[in-house]
């Protein structure tokens, strides 16, 4: 009989806990399952991790209080996924395993034996589909991957096909092949792109097997589908970043579309990315995983060429469909021919114009929310700016607010300069607010409509919009990047891009991939039906090879380029990366907590690169002072064995915060 018990409990704390078992818990006690033990003062829930009677003499142990779960909630693959993202993802198991299972149970609130009603899919409301005869690309692709299932072999494919060339159908197909041999697929999307769209295309092929999971279901409804993967009643899963976890005992195939999408990794503990995340949940099931994208990141591609993935390419859209041609206009020209800055160029308003009288659709893309995004004072040059971040408010014309895009902090525009008192306020940079109203002047008779996280905000607002753009009630759609991805609309024959240099001019070593992907993205959502498609670019750096590779729609030329930047400066995929910020409300606290920590590095390893400590890019936020330092090293696991080393030793001052990112996705 065992005796005692380990804990692992959601704390910071690099270690599990024994506990007594009580003799009447005896009959009751698993590992997997979730218990109530005291901690200090408190009782809180922990998971068992494992059962002994090995024990540390030194000091009395405390009981556990009672067993929470009839049937364990966690499997033994699920300890082990989680103890890699412990190992790899510097965090504690318990807090690895809270970001596997879902809300409710994380307080011990929900008995997984709890009876439900069934899940927010309604099959009727959807039509079935069957699946298309595939291109030969598509057999070739198909073939490879059902082989690997079929030997439950763990192999990863990047499955890499420019935008329509049929990956989804390849999926689905796939998939097809797991059911019938009795095993389970996860599905992983980007947020963005879980639209109504994407999951039509699975529900309509699979019906009730599907479960769905995103970060707007409400706890109550999370649990629903994940009840309903647990008890085996769905198996596929369509899901974000977290879906990852979903509780299935028997996967035969995991997918990650978009794969070089920045939203599987979580940006709170644990810091993990879904994409490595699923190549060790592939790993441990024997099965393959697919990675899908038009513009594969630079670290996939470089492990495809390099072997450690099978690289499939689908070169040609479905039907020969051309690739729209892309024009790019240079808005230095548009300056000094105008006098004044427009935000359309003149090829530009041609465009629509165009569109709109061949009773087409346009979507108008700009990745900045908001009207005027950078408001100051003519006579002093006072600068809007966050009263808790270091950056500048934006004035928001739907709610005549000023707000900031980092702590939506929120206050009234000013009638008067507040330092002067003059009143020459100037409001200038643009938004897809300014974007729409500029359009809609230009245009007064078209129907327009803006996709945004302003107007997206309640529920069912999302589906309205792309509904109505769908059945034509819109015919020019102005969105943020929410409208770059994943949406297949054959009537829209022109992509405006009013401003490339967005993300172009982001301080990141990544900067120029993700002009790079937007750029395709937003390109491919033009020419998708039979009637062909433009797109047109504004920009201020119409040279950057970013823009010029794009705008050609060659991925191998941009990768060549981008790749010898990444050797020289030594960036990822040749190094990988361990970011760490260092904060504090007084400044002065914050510089020197940085440096005694990187001393603290330096210390334990004198060879360790690291760059900084140096003021984060955003150097005030929230009211935090913050200071980010970055650890170069070819191995994750060491940089995180060696922050161990430091955490153990380091004494923390006093009002100091300290977070760890492994694998960084934006600095
Ligand atoms: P991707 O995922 O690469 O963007 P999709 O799978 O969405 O491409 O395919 C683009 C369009 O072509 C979709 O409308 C899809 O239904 C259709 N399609 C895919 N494969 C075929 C095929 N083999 N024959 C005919 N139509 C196809
Ligand atoms: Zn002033
Ligand atoms: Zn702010």
């Amino acid at each position: 009989m065992n005796k005692f018990a380990d804990i692992a409990i959601s704390l910071p704390l690099d270690r599990t806990f024994q506990y007594k078992i009580p003799d009447l818990s005896q009959d009751q006690i698993a590992i997997g399952k979730r218990v109530f033990v005291p901690f200090g003062p408190r009782r809180v829930v922990g998971y068992v991790v494992g059962l002994g009677d090995e024990v540390d003499t030194s000091r009395e142990l405390k009981e556990i209080i009672s067993v929470i779960d009839k049937e364990p909630l966690l499997s033994d693959e699920m300890l082990k996924l989680t103890h890699w993202i412990k190992d790899n993802y510097f965090c504690s198991w318990g807090e690895a395993i809270e970001a596997a299972i879902p809300g409710g149970i994380k307080k011990g609130k929900l008995e997984i034996g709890t009876r439900i009603k069934d899940s927010h899919i309604k099959v009727e409301d959807h039509k079935s589909s069957v699946p298309h005869d595939l291109t030969e690309e598509q057999s070739k692709a198909l073939k490879a991957i059902n082989e690997s299932i079929q030997k439950k072999e763990h192999k990863t494919y990047l499955l890499h096909g420019i935008t329509a060339s049929g990956k989804t159908e390849v999926y689905l197909q796939a998939i097809d092949e797991v059911l019938k041999l009795g095993r389970q697929a996860i599905m992983l999307v980007p947020e963005i792109s879980l639209t109504p769209q994407t999951v039509e295309r699975f529900v309509s092929r699979f019906g009730h097997h599907v479960a769905v999971i995103h970060s707007k279901l409400t706890p109550a409804r999370r649990f629903i589908e994940w009840k309903k993967i647990k008890d085996g009643r769905a198996s596929i899963v369509v899901g974000a970043r977290s879906a990852i976890f979903s509780p299935m005992d028997n996967l035969g195939l995991i997918i990650i579309d978009e794969e070089h999408e920045t939203s599987y990794k979580q940006d709170d503990v644990p810091r993990y990315h879904a994409r490595d995340v699923a190549e060790e949940r592939a790993r441990l099931n024997n099965c393959p995983l697919i990675l899908g994208s038009a513009t594969p990141s630079l670290e996939s591609y470089y492990k495809a060429k390099h072997g450690h993935y099978k690289h499939i390419r689908l070169t040609k859209r479905i039907e020969e469909r051309l690739l729209p041609k892309v024009k790019i206009v240079d808005m230095r020209m548009e300056l000094e021919t105008r006098k004044r800055i427009a935000i359309f160029s003149r090829v530009l308003l041609e465009a629509m114009e165009r569109t709109l009288k061949n009773g087409k659709q346009a979507i108008i893309f700009l990745n900045r929310r908001g009207f005027s995004t950078f408001i100051n004072c003519k006579k002093c040059g006072f600068v809007m700016k966050c009263k808790r971040c270091d950056t500048s408010m934006v004035y928001h014309f739907d709610d005549k607010r000023l707000v900031c895009h980092y702590c939506d902090y929120k206050a009234a525009p000013p009638d008067i300069c507040p330092k002067c008192k003059s009143a020459y306020i100037s409001y200038f940079g643009l938004g897809t607010e300014k974007v729409e109203s500029e359009v809609s002047r230009n245009f007064p008779q078209a129907k327009i409509a803006r996709m945004d996280s302003d107007t997206t905000s309640k529920a069912g607002s999302h589906e309205q919009i792309l509904g109505d753009f769908k059945v034509g009630d819109t015919s020019m759609l102005v969105g943020t990047q929410m409208i770059a991805k994943g949406l297949d609309f054959p009537e829209v024959t022109l992509v405006g891009v009013v401003s490339a240099d967005v993300s172009l001019n982001i301080p990141d070593f990544r900067s120029s991939e993700r002009t790079f992907n937007l750029l395709t993205q937003v390109a491919g959502r033009a020419g998708r039906g039979d009637h062909g498609g433009e797109v047109i670019v504004q920009t201020y750096t119409p040279e950057h090879y970013a823009i010029q590779t794009a705008s050609k729609h060659d991925y191998d030329k941009f990768y060549e380029e981008e790749i010898i930047t990444r050797k020289e400066l030594l960036f990822p995929p040749f190094i990988n990366l361990t970011k760490l910020t260092v904060r504090a409300r007084n400044d002065e606290v914050a510089q020197n907590a940085a440096a005694e920590l990187a001393a603290a590095i330096r210390q334990k390893d004198p060879e360790m690169m690291l760059s900084g400590p140096a003021p984060a890019p955003i150097s005030r936020m929230r009211g935090y002072y913050r200071y980010n330092m970055l650890l170069k090293h070819k191995e994750r696991l060491y940089m995180c064995k060696l922050l161990r080393d430091v955490q153990s030793t380091f004494k923390k001052p006093h009002g100091v915060l300290i977070a760890v990112d492994v694998d960084p996705v934006s600095m």
